[in-house]
């Protein structure tokens, strides 16, 4: 199990972009990497196409690792260690500070 979905808020532990919150775009299972919104910003050099008549420099988010992030707890507000219960057959995840399942 995960502890990060696809449309998750979620908190940076590491790297540059430490303590920045955003919203999880992708998710990458096999390499268990994740895209998030406006963190790991990486920086493409692009030439013009047929479609992209605009060269230049194009910036876009970079996956990192999901062992880097913490998802919010939607009721702590915070970052939270989950554990996962089953609620109806479908897998949770509960906050370990507060017992919330999201
Ligand atoms: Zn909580």
């Amino acid at each position: 199990m995960r502890s990060v979905r696809k449309g998750d808020r979620v908190q940076v532990l590491s790297g540059d972009d430490r303590g920045k919150i955003g919203r999880v775009l992708v998710v990458i299972p096999e390499k268990d990497r994740i895209v998030i919104e406006n963190v790991n910003m990486i920086t493409k050099h692009q030439r013009a196409t047929q479609n992209l008549r605009q060269p230049g420099i194009v910036k876009r988010e970079g996956a990192i690792h999901m062992s880097n992030v913490l998802p919010i707890c939607p009721e702590c507000d915070a970052p939270a260690r989950v554990k996962f219960v089953d609620v109806d057959g479908k897998k949770m995840r509960k906050c370990s500070r507060c017992g919330e399942t999201f």
